[in-house]
């Protein structure tokens, strides 16, 4: 997961840059970069850790220039480094480029295998620097040409924004399994990762860029080609079940409105099953629980303080972090708790361990029984458009049964959505076009590379 943010034509242009990422901040916390266009010169300012911390006021004097692109990263091919901070820059035969890329490249192994036989080196372990190093070798006539010749090449999932001296380029691969959408700000244009970023930074929503789609924004003007022919739209559903900030729109609805119908569809799947109240594991949960509350009109509780300033235990790549983040994190709320049978819903179960301690915490709070409700199917399958699922050896319910997990977790009862369900509450009928990979095992492309880095077969799920 990753967050991009790009903006042209505007004097504010790093500053707006500022505000996008930091308003996509919850989608990758390990680094971040601005990279502007001052006149033809492209300048950078890259960092570990948070926007806020990154770029202070000084170092956003120095990025001068009138178009921006921005990103927030959270690693998941290429290791936690700053070489693998983004958006990456390459001096070409076409002058400097910059790229910010959300996604994943599921052939990004072989394509650099073959780059490097040819010459190329590489300067981070990155799956982007392969389109870089793609551009310099099979070269149009612009850098839109050369961009509509090669991103047929990858597969895998990916949104990016690209900067070079009075240019702008955004495209999304041809399944549109990251999103990016296009604003505008006066005369600006705006590409964001989530419509959240574009209106918080003071623009209006455009549209989606469509899959296969490619915008060029010159001399302030926007242009849209096709690069590829939009294959099976298959954005991915974890977006609104996890992702996705509640204000943003996917799939012509807030994810707060998707979120809200999940848990009255959980309430309605679990009819019949009792309890004194129900809640939400922070900050996702509470909106399923909401739903879930007004559809079966059992009252609605906060049963965890949640501390804000820990950062998200999923998003910290390290085990070891992210099991000393989740200890800090959530703090049971005791008279509420106490002597009652609770409903808690979490947005998903991956490997089991913070839903383990999750009941642990609530039971010596004092609570009698914790039926889990998880607003999502099991997770069964590893992802490998981007989203940072660990593999089928880790995957909980890959491994053990629904009653097995139980135990594991301690609960009394758990309860998992359905994937009819969670689907119809994500969009309208002709906009169910979702990727459910990791609920099915079945995948939408080829995941040679990454599937042997999980030891599974060459065409896993095909
Ligand atoms: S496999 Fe799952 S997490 Fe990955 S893109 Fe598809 S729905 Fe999203």
């Amino acid at each position: 997961m990753c967050g991009i943010f790009a903006i042209s034509d505007n004097k504010d242009a790093s500053r707006l840059a500022y505000v996008g990422l930091f308003t996509l901040q919850h989608r990758g916390q390990e680094s971040a970069g601005i990279v502007t266009d001052d006149n033809g010169l492209l300048r950078h300012s890259l960092g570990m850790g948070l926007v806020s911390e990154i770029f202070t006021k000084d170092a956003l004097e120095t990025l001068k220039g009138r178009s921006a692109i921005g990103h927030v990263r959270y690693s998941t091919t290429g290791s936690s480094h700053i070489k693998n901070a983004q958006p990456l820059v390459l001096d070409s035969y076409l002058g400097q480029v910059a790229v910010a890329h959300n996604g994943n490249l599921t052939n990004s192994d072989g394509l650099k295998e073959q780059l490097q036989k040819g010459g190329a080196i590489f300067q981070s372990t990155s799956d982007t620097e392969v389109i870089l190093h793609l551009m310099a070798k099979h070269r149009g006539s612009s850098l839109s040409d050369t961009l509509a010749k090669n991103l047929p090449k990858l597969e895998g999932s990916y949104a990016f924004a690209f900067l070079a001296p009075g240019k702008l380029i955004g495209a999304r691969d041809p399944h549109g399994f990251r999103p990016l959408v296009l604003g505008k700000l006066g005369k600006s244009f705006m590409l964001a990762s989530e419509t959240c970023a574009i209106e918080v930074a003071g623009g209006k929503v455009v549209r989606e860029i469509a899959p296969g789609e490619m915008v060029t924004i010159e001399g302030g003007k926007a242009s849209f080609r096709r690069f590829a022919p939009a294959k099976d739209f298959t954005r991915c559903i974890f977006e609104q079940v996890y992702f996705a900030r509640p204000d943003s729109v996917v799939a012509g609805r807030t994810v707060q409105t998707s979120r809200y119908e999940i848990g009255a569809l959980l309430a309605r799947e679990m009819q019949g099953v009792k309890a004194d109240i129900v809640s939400g594991v922070p900050d996702s949960g509470t909106v399923y629980a909401l739903g879930f509350s007004d559809e079966s009109g059992l009252p609605f509780q906060t049963v965890f303080m949640r501390n804000h300033y820990t950062g998200r235990s999923f998003i910290q790549p390290d085990q070891r972090l992210r099991e000393f983040t989740a200890h800090l994190k959530l703090a049971p709320i005791r008279d509420v708790i106490q002597g009652k049978t609770i409903i808690l819903i979490d947005d998903s179960l991956v490997r089991g361990t913070t839903s383990r301690k999750i009941v642990k915490s609530l039971k010596k709070a004092g609570a009698r029984k914790i039926i889990m409700a998880i607003a999502s199917p099991a997770i069964i399958s590893p992802c490998f458009y981007g989203i940072d699922t660990p593999s089928k050896k880790e995957l909980i319910a890959c491994n053990l049964t629904v009653e097995k997990i139980r135990r594991f977790i301690g609960a009394d009862e758990l309860h998992y959505l359905s994937l009819e369900s969670l689907v119809s509450a994500c969009g309208d009928k002709k906009d169910r076009n979702f990727c459910v990979s990791c609920f099915t095992g079945k995948y939408n492309t080829r995941v040679d590379a990454v599937a042997k880095a999980y030891g599974l077969p060459a065409k896993a799920g095909l």
